[in-house]
């Protein structure tokens, strides 16, 4: 596989930006693992809670000082 940086999202294969990849390998990562990604709008159908929730979840983990987090 080439050198590709970008991540997609399993389910509807959209470009995740740096914070939804963040998220990713922070509640899912054993999955990142295998290359296996969600957007937000997905991961809060999967996990049941809002988008809003998820975007609060990204503010705490930067609060945190979490490099994964722009
Ligand atoms: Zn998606």
């Amino acid at each position: 596989m080439a050198a590709k940086t970008e991540k997609n999202c399993r389910y509807c294969e959209i470009t995740l930006n740096r914070n939804a990849i963040g998220l990713n390998k922070k509640l899912f990562e054993e999955d990142t693992k295998r290359s296996l990604y969600m957007c937000i709008p997905c991961m809060a159908e999967y996990l049941e809670c809002s988008e809003d929730d998820l975007r609060e979840k990204v503010e705490e983990f930067k609060r945190e000082g979490c490099k994964l987090f722009s």
